[in-house]
């Protein structure tokens, strides 16, 4: 049975995205959230996009309407997710919360569903072992900004049948991304490698090495980045890449000691893009 139905629980920055990629492929998608105001945001956010999918010439004015009625927007769980082929979870990066969002799923959605988490770094082996269906349980990385980015980074925990990562796979190309393989290890192939630039990068700030605007210049322009590493961490959102740095540090070690700067800027409320204020400024 191929995935028709997928309820998405977390309507930030990441959850938006995915509501977005899963709707434009014809899915239809809940969107849960217990924040009223995140929903109304990411509304305004799905109207946007497809306002511009139109102007781009991605999508006919119907085909974006039609799009944009598959998504209901709600704080209501219970009803999100009861008959869902799909759930992915898209909350703070908490484990703790993840993990009762799991218990709770695994209660109220029907047996054959597989239960996704959109964590950058945490385990998805103890996030499933929440639930009694670990075989069925998965990570699935997207990336930010969802709608633009290929990639899907499909992570087996220690029990995700061949089946699931099957059927993981068959969903991400039915929403027009690419997914690679990966086993669990903390922080999984790209939010490993990435953190590490990005700290660096804010170190390097720190020493006074050079400006956020030509530490990301050189990235761009000596490696082909198509982003400097604090730009997009300004686009993460700098709590999120906290969280990710913290959880990094207590399972790899030193190397992700959490720069600082990080941490002084998300204590101020600079979060980077969300907040008009990051290691840039936005208007
Ligand atoms: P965010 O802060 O933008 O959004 C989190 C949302 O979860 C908020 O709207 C909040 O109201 C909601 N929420 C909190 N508790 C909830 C609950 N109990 N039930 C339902 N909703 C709840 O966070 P984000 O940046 O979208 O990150 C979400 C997840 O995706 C994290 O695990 C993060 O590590 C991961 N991720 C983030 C990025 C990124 O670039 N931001 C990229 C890949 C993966």
């Amino acid at each position: 049975m191929s995935i028709k139905k997928v309820a998405i629980i977390g309507s930030g920055t990441m959850g938006r995205g995915i509501a977005y990629a899963a709707a434009i492929s014809g899915l239809s998608v809940n969107l849960q959230d217990i924040n009223e105001p995140s929903l109304e945001d990411a509304k305004a956010y799905h109207k946007k996009e497809f306002d511009r999918a139109v102007k781009k010439e991605i999508l006919t004015r119907e085909e974006a309407n039609r799009s944009f009625e598959a998504i209901n927007y709600t704080t209501d769980m219970k009803e999100s997710v009861k008959d869902r082929d799909l759930v992915i979870e898209a909350v703070l990066e908490i484990m703790e919360l993840k993990a009762s969002i799991f218990k709770q799923l695994d209660e109220l959605t029907p047996e054959h569903a597989i239960l996704a988490t959109n964590t950058s770094t945490m385990s998805p082996t103890e996030i499933a072992a929440q639930t009694n269906r670990p075989d069925k349980c998965i990570a699935l990385h997207f990336f930010n900004p969802v709608p633009r980015m290929k990639l899907i980074e499909v992570i087996c925990g220690l029990e995700t049948s061949e089946q699931t990562i099957e059927k993981a796979f068959e969903f991400g190309e039915s929403i027009g991304k690419e997914c690679v393989k990966i086993n669990e290890f903390p922080g999984f192939a790209v939010s490993r490698m990435n953190c590490l630039i990005g700290n660096e990068a804010m170190n390097m700030v720190m020493e006074g090495v050079g400006s956020p605007e030509d530490i990301d210049k050189a990235m761009k322009l000596g490696l082909n980045h198509p982003m400097g590493p604090l730009e997009l961490a300004d686009l993460v959102g700098l709590d999120t890449r906290l969280r990710n740095m913290q959880y990094l540090y207590e399972t790899l070690g030193e190397k992700y000691r959490p720069c600082p700067i990080l941490t002084k800027y998300v204590k101020a409320g600079h979060l980077g893009k969300k907040t008009g204020k990051g290691f840039y400024t936005y208007s």
